[in-house]
């Protein structure tokens, strides 16, 4: 209660403060909106306990490694929790151009695999194109470098109808479990690389309890879109239900989401 009572002076003082101040009043503004949006990113299905969600001055990193935009978290009106967030429109779906921009063999490598592995599911939508200089990319995905503690890679949500635009990959990146605090392998890699391509174009973490499944596609440890995607990096293959999912979302038929 004590607390309480603290924080209820200090917000006091800075709100008075604010009057004659437009920079704390603005600062004042973004906590709130943090504590609406923190508790909007729950009433998605989001898991906000587990992992807190990181905040930055572009948007707010939920679970780990899903960034959703401010301007995209503004533009959700539903509070239906899914498995995936949107979907991506499927003449878009269709050709989805990445640029790497990380000069590592290993992130080169996953990168193509995790392209191939996507692009080679029979009957979907899906088609990843890798593509040779930014200029081309530039409707689609920049795979970057960026110092990521805790977490090997992180991919921006996809929003509205169009692809996340962002996976940023920490070439860092250890495996204290499985690697003895060793860099991740190449398998590794390439299931990390897969499980984001999944996020950029909706998938959310299929272990998230909360969120309502996709018909037959509950209970699925195997899944490249578990929360954990070095767990089966040996095995590194869609599961069953992971390609009943991607089909309800993205399958060549007319009942396929995607519009
Ligand atoms: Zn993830």
């Amino acid at each position: 209660m004590k607390l309480h009572i603290t924080a209820a002076i200090i917000v006091s003082i800075t709100l008075l403060m604010s009057c004659s101040d437009d920079s704390l009043e603005q600062n004042t503004n973004s906590q709130i909106n943090t504590l609406e949006t923190t508790e909007k990113l729950a009433n998605l299905g989001f898991d906000t306990h587990t992992i807190a969600p990181k905040w930055n001055e572009e948007g707010v990193t939920v679970e780990g490694d899903i960034f959703l935009a401010t301007e995209s978290l503004q533009q959700i009106t539903s509070n239906a929790k899914q498995r995936y967030r949107t979907v991506v429109f499927c003449n878009t779906v269709n050709q989805v151009k990445i640029f790497n921009t990380v000069p590592n063999t290993k992130i080169r490598k996953a990168l193509t695999a995790a392209i191939r592995r996507w692009n080679a599911i029979p009957n979907v939508r899906v088609n990843f194109i890798e593509v040779n200089n930014e200029g081309d990319a530039r409707d689609g995905v920049l795979v970057k470098d960026k110092n990521l503690s805790e977490i090997f890679a992180e991919s921006e949500f996809a929003r509205s109808g169009i692809p996340g635009r962002a996976i940023f990959v920490d070439i860092k990146a250890t495996d204290s479990r499985i690697n003895n605090n060793k860099r991740l392998t190449q398998a590794q890699w390439t299931n990390v690389l897969t499980h984001q391509l999944g996020h950029i174009i909706g998938f959310a973490h299929n272990n998230e309890r909360e969120f309502t499944f996709i018909p037959n596609t509950a209970n699925d440890k195997n899944s490249v879109m578990d929360s954990d995607p070095i767990k089966h990096a040996k095995t590194a293959k869609f599961s069953r239900k992971d390609i009943i999912a991607i089909k309800a979302l993205y399958g060549t038929g007319n009942n396929a989401k995607c519009k």
